[in-house]
C-alpha cells in the first residue's frame, strides 16, 4: 500500500512523532525500491511535486490545521520532515547515478591481458632512405643541407648555370614550363626545376665561400613514364667552393663517398663529359657492387651492370667559372676561388640499391611493394 497522509486530529507532540515516524519509514521503504532515472522521477515527483506532492499534502494537513498555540512547535516538525524528504529525494538520485556508472565500467573494464589494437606501422620510402643515407654521408665530410623551390625561375634553372639560351634542355620537349609566362622576360618564366642545381646559385647567393652543401629535391622532366624514366624524379647534388679546390679533391670526396654508400671495395673510375655548369665534366662510375665488377653473376650475365661490371652513378666536374661570374658580388671572384658540385639521381641508386625493376614502383603508393623496405 502506497503512503498517504493522514489528516491530523490530534495536534501534541507525541502523535506528531508517530506520524512522522510513518511518513519517513514510507519514505525510506520507496526510496530503496527505486532503481532507475524514471522510477525516481516519479518517487521526486509524488513527494515533492507542488501539486498534491507529499510535502504540500503535510503542510495543508498538519501545519495548515493547527491551532495556534501548537503551531510553532509543529511547524519545526514538519521543516524537519522537509528537510529529510529533500535529502532522501536527493540521496536516491546520486545512488542510482552512481550505481549506472559502477555498471557502465563493469561492462566498459578493459581486460589488460587482450592483446591491444595493433597500428600498421609505415614504412620509409626507398628513395627517401636512400636519399637520407647519401645526404648522411656528405653531412659527415661536413656537407650542410640546402634546399630550394620546385616552381623555378629560369634564370635559377638555366641562365646562371651557363646554358646557353638556345640549349635543348630549355626547349619544351624536355622542360616543363608554367602555362601563361609569355608575357614575362625570360630569366622570369617559370618552370618545374629540371635539376637541383639552381640551389647551387640560390645558396652562393646568400652564403659567402667556403661553402659544402648537399641539395637532395624533386625535380622533373617532360618525360613519359616507363620501367627507367618518370616525369617527376629526385636528385641530390653537392657543391664545395674553397680558394684551392682541385679535380684531386673532387675524386677523392666522391671516392670516399662512394665507399661509405656501396662498400670499401667499390672502385670508382671517371669519363669525360659535358654540363654547361661544370668545365671539365666527368661521368662518375663504381664497379658493379651486385656482381662485384665481375660482369656475371654465377653463370649468368648481370642484368645491373649490364655484365660491364661497371655502373654510371653521377655527373660531377669542377664548377665553370662562368657560373662564379653570377654570384661575383657575394665573394665567389672566380680568379680566387674554385669548386666542384656532382649529381646523382636518387631513384636509380634506390633502384641499383634494392633491385627494383621499374621505377613507377616507387610512385605507385602500393603498400605491398612500399613495406619490404621497412
Ligand atoms: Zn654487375
Amino acid at each position: 500500500m502506497a503512503y498517504t497522509v493522514p489528516k491530523l486530529k490530534d495536534f501534541s507532540p507525541a502523535a506528531l512523532d508517530k506520524a512522522a515516524e510513518r511518513l519517513l519509514a514510507a519514505l525510506k521503504k520507496e526510496s530503496a525500491d527505486i532503481k532507475t532515472e524514471s522510477d525516481w522521477k516519479l518517487f521526486r515527483d509524488r513527494w515533492m511535486a507542488r501539486k498534491n506532492g507529499v510535502l504540500t499534502l503535510v503542510n495543508d494537513f498538519w501545519l495548515k490545521v493547527t491551532p495556534k498555540e501548537n503551531k510553532r512547535e509543529i511547524g519545526q516538525r514538519v521543516n524537519q520532515i522537509k528537510q529529510q524528504v529533500v535529502q532522501t529525494v536527493d540521496r536516491t538520485l546520486s545512488r542510482i547515478q552512481s550505481a549506472a556508472s559502477a555498471s557502465r565500467l563493469a561492462t566498459e573494464s578493459i581486460d589488460i591481458t587482450l592483446p591491444g589494437n595493433r597500428r600498421p606501422l609505415g614504412a620509409e620510402h626507398p628513395v627517401i632512405k636512400t636519399m637520407n643515407e647519401i645526404v648522411s654521408v656528405f653531412r659527415n665530410l661536413g656537407y650542410s643541407l640546402e634546399e630550394g623551390p620546385i616552381i623555378e625561375t629560369d634564370y635559377y634553372n638555366f641562365e646562371a648555370l651557363n646554358f646557353p639560351p638556345n640549349h635543348p634542355a630549355r626547349d619544351t620537349q624536355d622542360t616543363l614550363f608554367v602555362a601563361n609566362q609569355e608575357s614575362k622576360p625570360l630569366r622570369d618564366r617559370l618552370l618545374l626545376r629540371t635539376h637541383t642545381s639552381p640551389v647551387q646559385i640560390r645558396t652562393m647567393e646568400k652564403i659567402k665561400p667556403p661553402l659544402r652543401i648537399v641539395i637532395p629535391g624533386k625535380v622533373h622532366r617532360n618525360d613519359p613514364p616507363d620501367a627507367s624514366h618518370s616525369p617527376m624524379f629526385h636528385q641530390i647534388e653537392g657543391l664545395a667552393v674553397d680558394t684551392n679546390i682541385t679535380l684531386g679533391d673532387l675524386k677523392g670526396t666522391l671516392d670516399h663517398a662512394m665507399k661509405a654508400l656501396f662498400g670499401s671495395s667499390v672502385k670508382t673510375s671517371f669519363r669525360p663529359s659535358f654540363f654547361p655548369f661544370t668545365e671539365p665534366s666527368a661521368e662518375m662510375l663504381i664497379s658493379c657492387f651486385i656482381c662485384g665488377g665481375s660482369g656475371k653473376r654465377g653463370s649468368e650475365p648481370c642484368r645491373s651492370c649490364k655484365q660491364t661490371g661497371w655502373i654510371e652513378i653521377l655527373g660531377c666536374g669542377m664548377v665553370d667559372p662562368n657560373v662564379f661570374e653570377f654570384v661575383k658580388d657575394n665573394g665567389y671572384d672566380p680568379r680566387k676561388v674554385s669548386g666542384f658540385a656532382f649529381g646523382m639521381g636518387a631513384d636509380r641508386i634506390a633502384i641499383l640499391k634494392y633491385g627494383v625493376d621499374d621505377i613507377q614502383l616507387f610512385f605507385q603508393g602500393d603498400v605491398r611493394f612500399l613495406e619490404q623496405f621497412g
